[in-house]
């Protein structure tokens, strides 16, 4: 019954000599789990409940195929036998559950973060500050081989095949784009020249391990650079690779130094199928589309209007291993859906943390957190259900405690139905979609719009308390506070007070910046895919070079002016994989943003405030205040009184630097240890 559901996404299909039992690939990610201490064996776990919940292919993240092409100084190559013992056992961990896993090959080129850094042309990246050493074209001879002897050691460690990393920018992208190859030799010029490189690896690889195992490309179906390929070059290149071997294209989109968003929340689920589905036209072997691929049915549409053969997710498989078992079960309900933020899993690679997920802080800490149920049975009452108490109260459950969760709101979700104001954030929906069925499966009996105090809990028989009970506004000093141009950010996004035309919005942490796109978005709910590819100048038909035009900028719905006291850029410690894509679209909507301000006092007038030693004043209609929250601790002194176990988190713990990562995560970690 289930399987007519997604009646392509869980049928079989053949890729080369090989048959994968689903339509799902899960894509490579680096995850940081490939360091450090048991990393072999962190990884195995890792790959194995992927494995389990039903995913038909695995794509390893990048290896390289020597030393000079790895990505970061400790990043992992593979080039010798007495390596292949780093593989063996990831290999038979994900065979032991009827799937398939490829090596993925990277040579990161002129995107290295090393100083042996080489390149096809001594062309530096927009995104790294080091200048790549050129190749001589005996040793582009010799990175053939590098990757072709890679391959056959995959073979050997018991891979069913390989992927050569030829998106997203990387070196092989390098090779076949004008922008970073200008050579004049045979590595360079023509479309021709210009492929020799990618397609040779394909041709000598297929060569060298025959017919029998998978060899994919990931080829990127649209650069979104200035000076990248255009639509017949990538064609002309999807040919090649066919022709010299390859039996599955996987479609990467955009570079990493693309200014355009390719896979953060911003961009509409399945935005880039056109792209797929245009190379898709060009070749006879199956094609992989990819991004924002996010839910069965995102991924059920892509395939049943036939502009993919598989689908290709990724950050999906972080946020729920089981995504495939589910779909296939019919508990598609159940699904806990990656929403896009990159918060724990890009944004932690970025500042050198293992990857993990905001909606399921167990990814990558899988042998951390194992299924169990406790031997001391608790009764505990949850107070908050924001995604701190959810996250408990459904984790303390699941292992057995008996859990009452009190809301003093009429409904669960606490902060997040606020950031659920935000267009662009529609994607959180899902999270408490999430929660909400979890919580329901877990019987827990949940109390909304139930203010508690200490005394609401005496006789009630509960063990030990969780404060969960999140945050209150900071009210900042300023003379004036209360004047009737003030408002909070609640009062502005729960719709109880409507700014005017002309708005300063003091402070620029995260919920300003939300603050100012959600008054500032110009249709005011998610954009479609179409104004979205408007708005990036992304051209669907790839006729430039690169596939891009010139963006449709909209006139700014209001006059915003941002300000903060201290003297940093604005917005710099927005998350480092998106923050970027906020501040480009504020920028571009007029909003300016004032670092170093003094706040005087507000009046009719306005804001007086002063900067770069001078007094001035901001004429405006409406004032928001975004700035930072206390704990709301509200609780704490009665429940000690009254000798209650009580233990805070979340918000209720520590209000600085707080966000829902670090609530969902402290909610997990206190279930294990009650
Ligand atoms: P809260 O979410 O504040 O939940 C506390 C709950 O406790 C509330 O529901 C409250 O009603 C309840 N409560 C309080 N007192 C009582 C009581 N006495 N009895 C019963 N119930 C009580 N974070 C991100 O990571 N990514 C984002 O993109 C993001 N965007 C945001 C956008 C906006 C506009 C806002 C406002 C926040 C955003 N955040 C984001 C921050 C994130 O929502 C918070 O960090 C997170 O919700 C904190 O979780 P919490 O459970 O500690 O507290
Ligand atoms: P925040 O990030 O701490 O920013 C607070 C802002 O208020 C700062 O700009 C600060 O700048 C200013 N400020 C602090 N004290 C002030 C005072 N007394 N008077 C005037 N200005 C003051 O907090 P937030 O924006 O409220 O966000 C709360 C949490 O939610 C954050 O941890 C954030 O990460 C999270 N969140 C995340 C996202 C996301 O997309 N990831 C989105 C929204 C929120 P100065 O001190 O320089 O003035
Ligand atoms: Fe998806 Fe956010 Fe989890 Fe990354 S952290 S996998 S983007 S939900």
């Amino acid at each position: 019954m289930y399987i007519k559901r997604y009646p392509k996404l869980l049928s079989p299909i053949t890729v080369g000599r090989q048959t994968l039992r689903n339509r799902v690939v899960m894509g490579s990610m680096h995850t940081r789990l490939e360091y450090g201490k048991d990393a072999v064996a962190k990884q195995a776990v890792f790959y194995a409940e992927r494995a389990r919940g039903g995913v038909a292919l695995i794509i390893t993240g990048g290896v390289s195929p020597n030393w000079e092409g790895r990505f970061e100084q400790e990043a992992l190559t593979f080039e010798r036998p007495d390596q292949l013992d780093e593989h063996r056992p990831i290999v038979a961990a994900v065979h032991s559950h009827r799937s398939k896993i490829i090596l993925q090959i990277l040579h990161a080129g002129a995107y290295a973060k090393h100083d042996d850094i080489v390149g096809i042309s001594s062309i530096r990246s927009p995104i790294n500050h080091r200048v790549p050493r050129p190749l001589t074209s005996g040793e582009i001879e010799a990175t053939i081989e590098d990757f072709v002897r890679c391959a056959g050691l995959a073979i050997e460690a018991g891979y069913d095949g390989v992927e050569f990393m030829g998106s997203e920018g990387y070196f092989l992208s390098q090779c076949v784009a004008p922008r970073t190859n200008n050579r004049t030799d045979e590595w360079g010029g023509c479309v021709e020249k210009r492929i020799r490189c990618p397609v040779e690896i394909v041709r000598r690889t297929r060569a060298r391990l025959g017919m029998g195992p998978i060899v994919s490309y990931r080829i990127s179906a649209t650069d979104l650079v200035e000076g990248g390929q255009t639509a017949d070059e990538i064609d002309t290149l999807a040919r090649a690779v066919e022709s010299a071997g390859a039996d599955i294209l996987n479609v990467g989109v955009g570079w990493h130094e693309a200014v355009v968003p390719t896979i953060a929340y911003t961009v509409p689920r399945g935005a880039f199928t056109f792209a797929t589905k245009r190379l898709k036209a060009a070749v006879k072997i199956p094609v992989v589309a990819s991004n924002r691929i996010n839910m069965p049915d995102v991924a059920e549409r892509i395939l049943a209007d036939g502009d993919a053969d598989l689908v290709s997710m990724a950050r999906p498989l972080l946020a729920d291993p089981h995504f495939v078992t589910k779909a296939a079960e019919g508990r598609t309900d159940e699904i806990n859906t990656c929403v896009a933020c990159n918060q724990a899993c890009l944004d932690y690679i970025f500042s050198d943390r293992t990857a993990s997920c905001l909606v399921n802080p167990r990814a990558c800490r899988e042998t951390e957190f194992p299924d169990g149920l406790t031997h001391a049975p608790r009764r505990i009452a949850v107070v908050g259900a924001g995604p701190a108490g959810m996250s408990v109260a459904m984790n303390a459950a699941a292992r057995g405690h008996q859990v009452v969760l009190f809301e003093a709101g009429a409904r669960i979700g606490g902060q997040i139905n606020l950031a659920l104001q935000i267009p662009a954030k529609v994607e959180f929906n899902e999270m408490l979609r999430y929660f909400r069925r979890q919580l329901e499966l877990q019987r827990i009996d949940i109390r909304v719009n139930t203010p508690v105090s200490a005394s609401d809990l005496l006789g009630e028989g509960f063990d030990c308390v969780v404060l969960a009970t999140g945050i209150r506004p900071r009210k900042p000093d300023i003379p004036g506070i209360d004047h009737h141009s003030v408002a909070s950010y609640i009062d502005v996004l729960s719709g109880l007070v409507e700014a005017g035309e002309r708005v300063a919005i003091i402070g620029t942490g995260g919920i300003g910046y939300d603050v100012a796109d959600f008054l500032t978005a110009p249709n005011h709910r998610p954009e479609t895919t179409d104004e979205f590819l408007d708005a990036w100048g992304v051209d669907p038909l790839i006729a430039s070079p690169g596939g891009l035009q010139a963006p449709v900028i909209h006139e700014p719905r209001r006059t915003i002016t941002m300000l903060q006291r201290s003297s940093g850029r604005p917005g710099e410690r927005l998350g480092k994989s998106t923050g970027w894509i906020l501040r480009t679209e504020l920028r571009r909507r007029g909003v300016k943003a004032i670092a170093g301000c003094s706040y005087q006092r507000i009046d009719d007038a306005g804001l007086h405030y002063s900067a770069d030693g001078e007094d001035r004043l901001l004429a405006v209609d409406t004032i928001v205040i975004c700035a930072g929250q206390e704990p709301n601790q509200d609780l704490a002194h009665g429940l000690r009184a009254a000798d209650f176990d009580i233990h805070l988190i979340g918000g209720a713990r520590l209000a600085a630097g707080l966000d829902a990562v670090r609530a969902v995560d402290e909610g997990l970690r206190l279930a294990y240890s009650l």
